[in-house]
């Protein structure tokens, strides 16, 4: 497998977004909430250099693919999210593609009453944007690839992984 990214960058590169993300929420109480599941490696590694009092929630979003002319619907499951009424969000995904998962959720989190919400994305794709939207921190542009690992899964399988890395043709 083509590695894109390797576990050293991408720990240099969490560390980097951390020390952000503590200038930003210093002094100000908040809640990560990581988009399950692509998140979860992600999210564990950064909490824990903020360095920073948080909460954590957890939130799922799972797209169904649509006829040739729909785009397909999100469906939002928050059963695992804790009360954001009055708290500062900052919500996590693994990659940025379209953008029509955070960007939905991120209108979920200011109905749930959220004081406010930042956006934080390890990946985002360059060209595949659909709606407009600018996160708050990202951690690497990418190209137009199908990437796998630290996470991000082909079929669940892969998440494991400790690098980023491109599967071969015929594999995705
Ligand atoms: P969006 O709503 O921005 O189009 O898509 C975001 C979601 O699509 C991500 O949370 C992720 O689940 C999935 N996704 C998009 N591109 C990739 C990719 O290259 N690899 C994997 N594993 N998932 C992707
Ligand atoms: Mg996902």
């Amino acid at each position: 497998m083509e590695v894109l990214l390797t576990a050293d960058q991408i720990h240099a590169r969490v560390r980097e977004l951390a020390a952000d993300i503590r200038r930003q929420y210093a002094g100000q109480p908040f809640t990560v909430v990581g988009i399950l599941t692509g998140s979860l490696v992600f999210l564990a590694d950064l909490i824990r250099q903020i360095e920073l009092p948080l909460r954590i929630g957890l939130i799922e979003a799972s797209s169904y693919r649509g006829t040739a002319t729909s785009a397909g619907t999100l469906v939002v499951q928050d059963s695992l999210l804790p009360d954001v009424a009055g708290r500062h969000l900052l919500l996590m995904d693994d990659i940025l593609d379209t953008g029509r998962t955070i960007s939905t959720l991120v209108e979920h989190m200011k109905h749930r009453g959220a004081a406010s919400v930042r956006t934080c994305v390890l990946l985002r794709k360059i060209g595949r944007q659909q709606v407009e939207f600018e996160p708050d921190y990202t951690g690497f542009s990418i190209p137009d690839k199908f990437v796998v690992g630290y996470g991000l899964d082909f079929d669940d399988d892969y998440r494991h992984l400790p690098f980023i890395g491109v599967l071969p043709d015929g594999h995705a």
